[in-house]
């Protein structure tokens, strides 16, 4: 089995297009090498590789070894030096790469190779012994931290690990002494903290940190192959939904060194400014620093050049200005990386004594709003076609285009607590916690703001967790912009000002302390946290976004709809680009502020004892449901509008208090004790499962015939004026083809009434039925001898199918998510498995019975791109979803098309 792909300028045999078998890193790195641009010589270690060490329980595969030493010959070979050698080592990094990148998994180490037999050679060759100790110590604490202690699953007493362990024996060093930067610690003193280092990891691990360079190697390699079960790999997995089967690669690769002095530094940069999109080269640079000082956020990094210049920065010298020379060359590998992957690239590049060495490159993480820009850029520069351009923008990222943002004139009188960089787009309030335990905890009441001088991959779920991310330290590339930038989370870093006491739960910003509970609002465009809570807008119109869509919409093929019941929804819909509303749930109409008077209504009707009392109220209640109807149909113009007839369980609305049930008493003109007696006999053992949606219908058919009754009638008045109503009528909890029949008679029985009555010659109108339970999905073909439309009721489908009650899930899918018994919530992302079977099913009788039967779905899942994407495939003819997703249902159904093609049945 080939396990090991080289890269270097001889022999590279991998390429961009292999990011499964070689991690997404690993395969960028073959790419730049074949691209000619200067990548230090290395090999990729398969991600089969990973998997086959796993499942072994931690045993490398016995060609490995070999397949090693011939890879580490060419890379030697080409670096012109030699491993473990004691004249001229080679030192080499060993990194993670999975196929996406996982800001859960950063397992990187530096360095390796440094031992008592190559330090004298070191020192000779650097002639720089400071340089040669302070990677020795580099070593050794990464080393320890990734390899002798995470990747052997050790748990650290108190919390406290090995690395915050030596990190603490280095501060005291710098404090004793009063240091400032690391670069001021003595040759002498980095040689003792290097031995200093060694003794606390044997007190600790009762084993010696290893002093043989193939040890070490091999240590290092496993660690990361291990580290793909680590917990925080995990976690990360199970947020974003990624598969356990995947495997880690790992990259092994000659060091280049950016902390060699004052002609080297180290970079990480984007070729487009991630935050905005606009075409500027954006990046951040330390000089003489190594690997991830930039993203660690220890030191605040310089502008890359003048275009990356803010408050914070501005006076720090860009390397534009210090090296121009290699400004320009890496401004040439820029270009070429973007012409060749088009689109925007982010990479690492160290420059060791003068010389410019790529460490990186991959497709950046962006704000939707820089998505969107960039790809109407390219598409305006003809760097890609509008297809690409249109699948360049995550439908999930939407909500950040439509996200809300802080009044400014609330900031305008606000009391500013920080300022800092702003990594995260949008506004967001909550309470400060400084934990990412306490943020996950307190989320699950409350919104929260999660504050940290810096981040980690450790806090993945506090930062998942929280509304909003504030910290001390770092810049726009450290591991909390990243990953807020990732999600669309609102987010402010390197807020300089702020310290913070993690002991006490307060920080302080200089003038004023601020505690554990209390509120903030932060402004993620602008960078800047105020104290308190202010006043939210709602997005604004984006010019640009509509365009976008406009072009999203000629290659969508399938509608989209929205649950709406209100006129304003109604509204809002039209303005988010719906095309009618696919689920108007009836007794939302009895829930709203101004209800007081129809829901005393419906509780009247709900608590009459006779027909003649029922049908009396039922009689009250008529004009205001027709009202209701009449409303949100006007608005819909000729758009179709699924009238949902009244679905939830009586007792429901029964009422509680004693106030309502002595009002109910007065107006039925019985005693108290009755009402109470009565409500007694609605009440149900499982009431999801009970006496609702069509059975209702079925034991008072006069409930029914008074809501199609105004259905139909508010339709004549709105034909009388002239308008074209086109509304549908939705049976919901149906399974069985005669519970369509029967009430399919009364509809049309209704509806002639109601034609006569208004002297008109017909309306346009549906009759359908909701596909939601089992039952119903396999006897399709029944069903549609009925039923002109089928909906997909997803969420009961969902519930139903699974045996799930959809209402407590809370108590139990955390664990099913973490035990990787499900890959997601199905609540959330269809189920295709079973529930997608179940659709398909009914897809095909359906059409067998109704060729044209129309097919929607209007469950939650109506919203979500990856279920959107199902549902193109399975032909149906509509999606519905709130409001707000209107769009990203849009751009995820033109996706789909874009995708599919044809694929998709007729
Ligand atoms: C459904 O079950 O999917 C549905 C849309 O109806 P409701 O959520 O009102 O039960
Ligand atoms: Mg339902």
């Amino acid at each position: 089995m080939k396990y090991i792909y080289e890269f270097n300028q001889n022999n590279t045999e991998g390429n961009a297009s292999q990011k499964n078998l070689l991690g997404g890193k690993g395969a960028n790195l073959a790419e730049m090498a074949t691209l000619g641009l200067p990548v230090p010589a290395g090999f990729t270690i398969s991600t089969e590789c990973c998997n086959d060490y796993l499942q072994s329980g931690g045993n490398f595969p016995e060609e490995l070894y070999d397949q090693i030493d011939s890879a580490m010959k060419s890379m030697e070979n080409e670096m012109g030096m030699k491993f473990g050698d004691k004249d001229n080592p080679l030192l080499i990094s060993c990194r993670s790469g999975a196929r996406q990148s996982m800001p859960g998994m950063m397992e990187t180490i530096l360095n390796i190779g440094i031992s008592s037999k190559t330090i004298p050679g070191l020192i000779k060759k650097t002639k720089n012994e400071w340089f040669v100790y302070d990677a020795y110590r580099r070593l050794i604490m990464m080393y320890s931290d990734v390899v002798m202690e995470k990747a052997e699953d050790i748990k650290p007493k108190d919390g406290m690990g090995i690395r915050l362990n030596l990190e603490m024996i280095l501060n005291d060093l710098k404090n004793d002494k009063g240091y400032d930067n690391d670069t001021d610690i003595s040759t002498l003193e980095m040689k003792n903290l290097c031995e200093k280092f060694k003794k606390k990891i044997q007190q600790t691990f009762g084993i010696k940190f290893p002093d043989d360079t193939k040890e070490q190697l091999m240590g290092a390699i496993g660690a990361v192959f291990k580290s793909w079960n680590g917990k925080r790999a995990v976690s990360y997995r199970r947020i974003e939904h990624l598969p356990d089967s995947w495997g880690t690669a790992v990259n092994v690769q000659s060091m280049v060194f950016g902390n060699m002095g004052n002609n080297s530094a180290t970079g990480v940069a984007f070729s487009r400014d991630p935050a905005t999109g606009a075409n500027k080269f954006y990046g951040e640079w330390l000089v003489n620093a190594q690997g991830e000082d930039v993203v660690a956020g220890i030191r605040t990094p310089n502008p890359l050049n003048k275009d990356t210049k803010n408050n914070q920065n501005k006076d720090l010298p860009s390397l534009e200005e210090s090296m121009p020379e290699l400004y320009k060359e890496l401004f040439d590998i820029r270009n070429k990386l973007e012409a060749h992957y088009q689109d925007m690239q982010d990479i690492e590049f160290t420059i060791q004594n003068g010389k410019l060495f790529m460490l990186q490159c991959r497709s950046g993480k962006r704000t939707a709003t820089a998505a969107l820009n960039m790809a109407m850029d390219m598409f305006d520069e003809k760097m890609i076609d509008e297809k690409t351009m249109i699948t360049r923008l995550d439908p999930k990222q939407l909500d950040d285009i439509l996200h809300p943002i802080v009044d400014p004139k609330a900031e305008a009188e606000g009391i500013k607590l920080a300022e800092g960089l702003p990594a995260g787009p949008g506004g967001a309030l909550g309470q400060i916690v400084f934990s990412s335990e306490d943020a996950v905890k307190w989320a699950r009441t409350k919104k929260v703001v999660l504050v940290r001088d810096e981040t980690n991959p450790e806090d993945i779920e506090g930062m998942r967790a929280a509304s909003a991310i504030l910290t001390a330290r770092g810049g726009m590339t450290s591991h909390a912009a990243l990953v807020a930038r990732g999600w669309g989370k609102c987010c402010i870093v390197g807020a300089g000002t702020l310290k913070i006491d993690y002991e006490k739960k307060e920080l302080t910003n200089g003038i004023k302390t601020y505690k554990e509970g209390d509120f903030i609002t932060l402004n993620g465009t602008r960078g800047i946290a105020w104290e308190g809570r202010l006043n939210m807008l709602k997005p604004t119109e984006n010019k640009r976004f509509q365009e976008f869509m406009k072009i999203a919409d000629k290659y969508r093929k399938m509608g989209v709809r929205a649950n709406a019941e209100t006129p304003e929804d109604a509204l809002l819909s039209i303005k988010f680009g719906a095309e009618g509303i696919g689920l108007f749930r009836t007794e939302h109409m009895f829930y709203g502020s101004d209800s007081g008077r129809p829901l005393f209504l419906l509780r009247k009707m709900i608590l009459s004892k006779s027909i003649r009392e029922r049908k009396e109220s039922l009689n009250e209640l008529f004009p205001f449901v027709k009202k209701e109807i009449q409303s949100t149909l006007e608005v819909m113009g000729a758009y179709p509008v699924t009238f949902r007839l009244l679905d939830p369980p009586l007792h429901e609305f029964v009422p509680q208090s004693e106030k309502n049930q002595k009002e109910m008493a007065q107006a039925l003109n019985i005693d108290v004790e009755e009402i109470i007696q009565r409500s007694e006999l609605l009440k149900e053992t499982n009431p999801m499962i009970g006496h609702r949606g069509v059975r209702l219908g079925i034991t008072f058919p006069e409930i029914m015939e008074m809501q199609i009754r105004a259905i139909f009638e508010a339709s004549a008045e709105l034909i009388k004026q002239k308008k074209s109503p086109f509304p549908e009528i939705m049976i919901p909890v149906t399974c069985n083809e005669k519970e369509l029949k029967f009430t399919k008679d009364i509809t049309e029985r209704v509806f002639k009434e109601t034609i006569e009555k208004f002297n008109i010659v017909s309306i346009d109108y549906k009759f359908g039925t909701m596909i939601e339970i089992p039952r119903a999905a396999v006897i399709s073909d029944k069903m549609a001898k009925y039923a002109e439309f089928f909906s997909f009721g997803t969420n009961d489908l969902t519930q139903m199918t699974f045996g799930f009650s959809r209402d407590d899930i809370g108590s139990f899918m955390n664990e099913y998510i973490e035990n990787a018994i499900l890959d997601a919530d199905p609540f959330e992302t269809l189920d295709t498995e079973a529930v997608g079977e179940l659709i398909k099913a009914s897809v095909k009788l359906g059409k067998t019975t109704r060729p044209d039967i129309k097919l929607g779905i209007c469950g939650e899942h109506g919203g979500d791109p990856a279920s959107i994407e199902f549902c193109y495939k399975e032909g149906l003819t509509y999606v519905s979803c709130s409001p707000y997703r209107v769009p990203i249902a849009r751009l995820a159904a033109a996706q789909a098309a874009i995708k599919y093609g044809t694929i998709r049945p007729k």
